[in-house]
């Protein structure tokens, strides 16, 4: 075998640099990291400053193959052998950005592997929706300049995006002159924080409007505000613990807005066929757009799941949930779900590089990840790569799809990226 060069060449950046945040999908790019040691950095939030620690904590760089050290070219060659093994593999996990998630799919193809992301159960809910009926959605820019009600279904935006309104609704720059956005929390789930709904409270001090109800019961709340928008009755006098009154004072006040933005999160829809509150939702807005003018905007869950589905679509066709078989991608959202197809691979390759969300599987098991990660169960092979962002550059989607974003190094470090590791795999697969 070949010796595989997989280390990296030393490129220190210099400090301060200005980048981009991956660690959520409104990849905030002004972020100045001024110092390592201690680890400081302007700008960032709480999340972006756990996942920074995380990163900076870095303990591994050695790969394993069934638990004990090995050299990068034997996992390589390990990882290898088990999809060459392999009738039905896996890929699942997938958090990567558009760089790793190319490698990923070249390597699918080779293996005739079923691909599915670690958040696709909430994402899916999103793209059944687009498949069966289409959607009318919005980009962070038009929030940021148009937006004169934001109206937050079953979420409380900031617990998934945390600087959502103090880059965008409570901003001073905005390109048109518009009133400061109304807000109003609709059914927000009780175990976030009522903290986290300050966040709407106006820098002139008004308060959101607050509804709160059951998120479960999100699909007869936003059906009876579709009755209500098509002048149905509605005979009792409340719907999931909210008065009639409170439901047409929302339709009131979207009819009334000059660009209305509706935003949820498909994850905490955590009930059967999510889907359908999604279509829902997005009826809603098609319907209040015959006389005026709103758009959805989904949350997506994180994980780079925006720049693996964009990246899946543009060279297969599908989103993830896909598999490849003679060059051909097949989708099915429901039986090339991970749920379903733990139990029938042979192999399970799990990528997760910027978090250590680690999988459970009988199948031989390759993990290539984040460097920090501790197994409940030891996989035949594991490979720390560098965390995109942090390790080495990069490019993901934002959270609307209508940007990439470039992710720069900020240290000096000699894990490999994924797409280094998978493309060796790759090439070890004649
Ligand atoms: S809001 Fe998101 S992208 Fe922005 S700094 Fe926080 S975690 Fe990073």
């Amino acid at each position: 075998m070949a010796e595989l060069h997989l280390m990296k060449s030393s490129n220190k950046p210099t400090l301060p640099i200005t980048h981009c945040c991956p660690a959520c999908g409104l990849l905030c790019d002004d972020l100045v990291l001024t110092s390592t040691s201690p680890l400081n950095i302007k700008n960032a939030c709480t999340k972006s400053i756990s996942f920074y620690n995380s990163a900076w904590l870095t303990n591994s760089n050695t790969p394993r193959i069934a638990g004990k050290a090995s050299d990068f070219n034997t996992a390589i060659q390990a990882a290898a052998d088990i999809l060459r093994a392999s009738n039905q593999p896996l890929f699942a996990g997938l958090g990567t950005e558009v760089q790793g998630m190319r490698a990923i799919v070249a390597l699918a193809k080779k293996t005739h592997a079923t691909l599915d992301h670690m958040h696709s159960e909430s994402t899916v809910a999103n793209t059944l929706t687009i498949q069966h009926s289409g959607w009318q959605t919005t980009t962070l820019t038009e929030v940021k300049n148009r937006a004169d009600v934001i109206l937050a279904i079953g979420t409380d935006i900031v617990s998934s995006h945390p600087r959502f309104f103090e880059k965008l609704v409570w901003n001073e720059h905005s390109l048109f002159d518009k009133p400061r956005p109304e807000i109003i929390y609709l059914a927000v789930p009780k175990h976030l924080s009522a903290d986290n709904l300050k966040a709407g409270i106006s820098p002139a001090g008004k308060a959101p409007t607050v509804i709160a109800a059951d998120t479960a019961k999100l699909p007869e709340i936003i059906s009876a505000l579709n009755a209500l928008m098509n002048n149905k009755k509605i005979t009792e006098n409340q719907v999931a613990g909210i008065t009639i009154e409170a439901l047409q004072s929302i339709l009131d006040t979207l009819k009334a807005a000059q660009y209305a933005v509706i935003i949820w999160s498909a994850s905490n829809f955590q009930y059967a066929h999510a889907e359908l509150t999604v279509q829902s939702i997005t009826h809603l807005i098609a319907k209040l757009n015959e006389n005026t003018r709103v758009a959805g905007l989904p949350l997506n869950a994180g994980d780079g799941d925006t720049s693996v589905n964009n990246t899946s679509t543009w060279l297969s066709g599908y989103p993830t949930r896909s598999r490849f078989f003679a060059d051909q991608a097949s989708y099915d959202a429901h039986h090339f779900s991970s749920n379903q197809q733990l139990n029938k691979c042979d192999a399970l390759l799990w990528v997760s590089s910027f978090n250590t969300q680690q999988p459970t599987c009988d199948a031989p098991t390759i993990v290539i990840g984040h460097p920090n990660m501790q197994f409940d169960i030891v996989p035949a092979v594991f490979i720390p790569v560098g965390i995109p962002g942090v390790d080495h550059t990069g490019s993901m989607f934002r959270m609307d799809s209508s940007v990439v974003m470039p992710l720069k190094q900020l240290r000096e470090n000699q894990l490999p990226s994924l797409s280094e590791v998978v493309l060796q795999i790759e090439a070890l697969l004649t």
